[in-house]
């Protein structure tokens, strides 16, 4: 654990939903995960919608409670952490929200919305925080006349820069990116991709990177972790995921990418059916229902995790 900066251990967490007729289920969300984050390390957390990735991310952040399992920051229960250990947590923890628009409070002004991490946990005085705010904005690449102004004046980029900003205030070690990009233009998202990985670099921060698309993560990740209806289904180092990845889902979420040089011959894998409810998981292996290599054990026995050497493990009978 110790050179863990996150450690997720065995995290489960269900949510009630109404079925019809009055009826509960319960959905799987988080079903069962295991993940660490090191020290400076940047680990992509890739999957389709709904499929507990989010979940995850707010878990690991003690914005949700898990129905049960655990987690550690920096060798802490951040389950069993009293008040005031609660809030040094809060500082070294911070999210970049998917929705630039939504996520920015329209009646603050950019010094307010920036500076209240450092207002909140009493980080600097009132008479420093212009110039602290013109800083992080000078670290996202925001002039400082930003400050006076709000939010519904920039663009769905800056906004984002904004976000960062925020999120850089009090510090953190750890961030977590809730598909940071995907709410912007294609023309936009390298550049804020670009800035997430600079200050990644020169913060030495750690970030649990969420995303539906596995092209976003490839070049910021150290680690990519595929998830699949609640579970992690494959992980390991970042180029070796691309070059050689074991899971089918991986596969074809790969096939899905856009192949920049046309010479090459893109496989087109593609997923049978849509993906099912959290709250009607397959039995057996819950891809069987969607994958095109199926074979006899797949829908009765669940896949066992191999490990396939040099950190990259995989779920799935045709590689156990
Ligand atoms: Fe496909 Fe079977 Fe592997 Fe599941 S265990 S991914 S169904 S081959």
């Amino acid at each position: 654990m110790t050179n863990n900066l996150l450690l997720i251990d065995n995290l489960y967490k269900t949510f009630p939903v109404k079925s019809g007729l009055g009826k509960t289920a319960e959905a799987r969300a988080v079903d069962g995960v295991s993940l660490s984050v090191a020290p400076g390390e940047v680990v992509g957390l890739v999957g389709e919608s709904g499929c507990g990735k989010s979940t995850l991310g707010r878990l690991a952040l003690r914005l949700l409670a898990p129905t049960s399992g655990k987690i550690f920051f920096k060798g802490r229960d951040i389950h069993a952490l009293g008040k005031r250990e609660l809030r040094t947590l809060r500082r070294d923890m911070q999210i970049i929200f998917q929705d630039p628009f939504a996520s920015l409070n329209p009646r603050m002004r950019i010094q307010e919305i920036v500076t209240e991490p450092l207002v909140v946990h009493r980080l600097a005085a009132s008479a420093e925080l212009r110039e602290r705010a013109a800083a992080l904005l000078a670290k996202v690449g925001l002039p400082s006349d930003a400050l006076s102004r709000y939010p519904h004046e920039f663009s769905g980029g800056q906004r984002q820069r904004i976000g960062i900003a925020r999120a850089l205030a009090s510090s953190p070690s750890f961030i977590v990116a809730d598909e940071p990009v995907s709410a912007l233009d294609v023309s936009v998202q390298a550049q804020i991709i670009n800035l997430l990985s600079d200050l990644q670099e020169e913060m030495g921060l750690s970030f649990l990177f969420i995303a539906h698309d596995l092209n976003l993560v490839r070049h910021v990740s150290d680690r990519v972790a595929v998830m699949y209806l609640g579970k992690i289904v494959e992980i390991s180092p970042s180029e070796e995921i691309y070059q050689n990845p074991s899971h089918p889902y991986t596969e074809a979420l790969l096939a899905d990418i856009p192949v920049a040089d046309p010479t090459v011959k893109k496989k087109h894998i593609l997923l049978k059916a849509d993906i099912p409810s959290p709250t009607q998981i397959p039995p057996g292996c819950r891809f069987h229902t969607r994958c095109l290599y199926r074979f006899e054990p797949c829908d009765k026995i669940v896949p066992r995790t191999t490990d396939l050497g040099n950190g990259h493990f995989v779920d799935c009978h045709l590689r156990g």
